[in-house]
């Protein structure tokens, strides 16, 4: 039996690449000299594209793919991907839920760690030798702050449940109330912000998250607020978010995600109240291998018409 074409669009962890390329033919179009050329030739028979959660897959792109079938993502959040033309179309989406949420959220708490007791700074003091002419200074600390996270899914919960270590309240904002934890619900954002010390953004990106993190939000966090995103550039207002942390209405922020990706802007690279990371929360060898390992078995359960593994 002949191995199904798939269309590979952008790079996921090399080991399962490799896995996945001794399994099925595939064709990788980030390194194709001719992308177009490429999808053109393959689309009479491609039922099954790989992507990941940066790149996703627009409704042109399914649109130029009659008998696709199946997208299945390197990642789990599918913001990237054109969800309502997939669902329209009865083209089936598959993520890697639950697999990362431990390794982000410990890189959530990194980061607040990070940005309130100013690690990044202490390392470039020491190196530049700054220290031999007296000491760093003194910060904030995380002990019983008030914490409110953006978003209180299978990330946000596991966030939760590490800020209570550092005795911590916490408080949430999202669609729904949930009924089986006794942290603070607020409905309204800026109403979370004024309550909170500390804003972590763990929310889905995409349009009913855009700018959720409003300008109003962050001035309610104030002058000694700390916000964390690990979720999405888009959920921030960022031009809002770089002039406050600039006038210092805005206290620091640790930022694992931004807008228009690799690209930071100038103005908050030279900032010294932010610590910056470049999106790389789940990347670790074994939350990575077992992403990688469920678009695999989403794979082989398409193929074999048995149900989806990890369905959107
Ligand atoms: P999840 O379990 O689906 O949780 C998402 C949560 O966001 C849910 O609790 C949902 O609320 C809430 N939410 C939905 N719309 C919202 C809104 N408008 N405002 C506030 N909250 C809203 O997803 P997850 O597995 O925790 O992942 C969350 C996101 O983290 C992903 O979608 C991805 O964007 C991001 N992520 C980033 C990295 C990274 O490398 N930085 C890695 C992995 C994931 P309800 O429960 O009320 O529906």
């Amino acid at each position: 039996m002949s191995k199904p074409n798939i269309l590979v669009m952008g790079p996921m962890y090399q080991p399962k690449l490799d896995e996945l390329e001794a399994a099925y033919t595939c064709h990788r179009v980030w390194t194709a000299d001719d992308p177009a050329g490429l999808i053109a030739r393959l689309a009479p028979d491609c039922e099954i594209v790989v992507t990941n959660g940066g790149r996703g897959l627009k409704a042109d792109e399914m649109k130029q793919l009659p008998k696709l079938k199946l997208v299945a993502c390197f990642g789990v959040g599918v913001d990237a991907i054109d969800l309502a033309h997939a669902k329209a179309n009865g083209i089936a989406v598959t993520n890697t839920p639950d697999v990362l949420t431990e390794d982000v959220a410990d890189m959530a708490l990194a980061l607040l760690l990070g940005t309130v007791r100013r690690i990044p700074q202490g390392d470039r003091f020491v190196r530049e030798g700054r220290w031999l002419k007296g000491g760093m200074g003194i910060t904030m600390s995380l002990q019983r702050k008030r914490v409110g996270v953006v978003g209180l899914g299978r990330i946000g919960r596991a966030i939760a449940k590490r800020c209570a270590a550092f005795n911590t309240d916490i408080g949430y904002f999202g669609p729904n109330p949930k009924s089986d934890v006794d942290y603070t619900y607020f409905k309204d954002i800026v109403a979370l912000a004024q309550w909170a010390d500390v804003l972590i953004a763990a929310c889905p990106g995409g349009p009913a998250t855009y700018r959720v993190v409003s300008r109003a939000a962050l001035q309610a966090l104030g002058p000694d607020g700390v916000f964390v995103n690990i979720a999405r550039g888009s959920v921030v207002d960022q031009t809002a978010m770089i002039e406050l942390l600039a006038s210092g209405a805005l206290g620091s922020a640790g930022l694992d995600v931004f807008d228009d990706e690799p690209r930071v802007p100038a103005e908050l690279i030279a900032l010294q109240n932010v610590v910056l990371h470049p999106h790389q929360a789940s990347a670790t060898h074994p939350t990575r291998a077992a992403m990688g390992q469920l678009v695999l078995d989403n794979l082989a359960a398409f193929v074999a018409g048995r149900a989806l593994v990890t369905p959107v």
